[in-house]
């Protein structure tokens, strides 16, 4: 399914939630500087040390943003497009889809397009920002031209959704930043992971993903992974896949065109 001589594939993926997040948590938040500024980190310092990072590995990336973050952050979103990489949406505001309308829903995804779009994107994927549709979003991500989603959790590899024209780019838990290191200061229920037992966990799979000749997909936040030991992990870790001389490196848009 990868180009001639590959085995298997990797993409590195960026949910640029910034504030979002924590206003799609609890409306209220928009009101708490202190909370936000959480996010807010994402956009001021992660972007521009993660983008330093793709380019001195040379790798295109995907960017799943939240079109209020792109409102809030133009000239983020712009350096990001500048450098090349993909825009997809990821909602208007940070809201699960199955907690809306149908005519919600759509005016997100409509809204979520036109923003990203504005900045001279090609863009042709979606990633839930709860990673779950509603009855409703294949339906409408069809209806509105939308090429794969990054969201389900049952394969290794892309797949074609049956019965639609969307092809799916598998996710997991265990590739997400989040699941990992975010620490949640309302309850203190999630426990911080050092950068080294993660390292650990994603260049096992990644042996695992070359093994089966998957496409291994990293889904990072970053707000979450942009601190500077993680950073330095996930220097680490590319690093070392890049030695597999067999890995095509592909952003999410280019993994979609493998499946026929
Ligand atoms: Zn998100």
């Amino acid at each position: 399914m990868w180009p001639e001589g590959m085995r298997a594939a990797a993409a590195l993926t960026f949910d640029f939630d910034a504030e979002e997040a924590w206003i799609g948590e609890d409306p209220a938040n928009a009101d708490r500087p202190g909370v936000l500024s959480q996010g807010t980190y994402g956009a001021k310092v992660a972007v521009p040390l993660i983008l330093e990072l793709l380019e001195r590995h040379g790798i295109t990336a995907t960017f799943f943003v939240p079109a209020r973050v792109a409102e809030r952050h133009p000239e983020r979103v712009r350096q990001i497009v500048d450098a090349g990489h993909e825009l997809a949406p990821h909602g208007y505001t940070h809201t699960s889809p199955s907690t809306l309308s149908r005519e919600e829903e759509e005016a997100e995804l409509v809204k979520g397009l036109d923003v990203l779009r504005s900045f001279g994107s090609d863009v042709v994927g979606y990633r839930s920002p709860s990673w779950d549709f509603s009855t409703s979003t294949e339906e409408l991500l069809q209806t509105h031209g939308f090429v794969y989603s990054s969201n389900f959790m049952d394969d290794l590899k892309p797949y074609r959704r049956e019965g639609t024209s969307l092809v799916e780019i598998p996710v997991q838990w265990v590739l997400d930043d989040a699941a990992h290191f975010w620490f949640d200061g309302a309850t203190w229920t999630k426990k911080i992971s050092t950068a080294s037992e993660v390292r650990e966990i994603w260049e096992g799979e990644f042996r695992g993903y070359h093994r089966l000749g998957g496409a291994f997909v990293l889904a990072m936040h970053p707000q979450v992974i942009g601190r500077p030991y993680r950073l330095e992990m996930l220097d680490g870790l590319v690093t070392w896949m890049r030695t597999f001389d067999d890995v095509w490196w592909a952003t999410c848009r280019e993994l979609a065109t493998r499946v026929p």
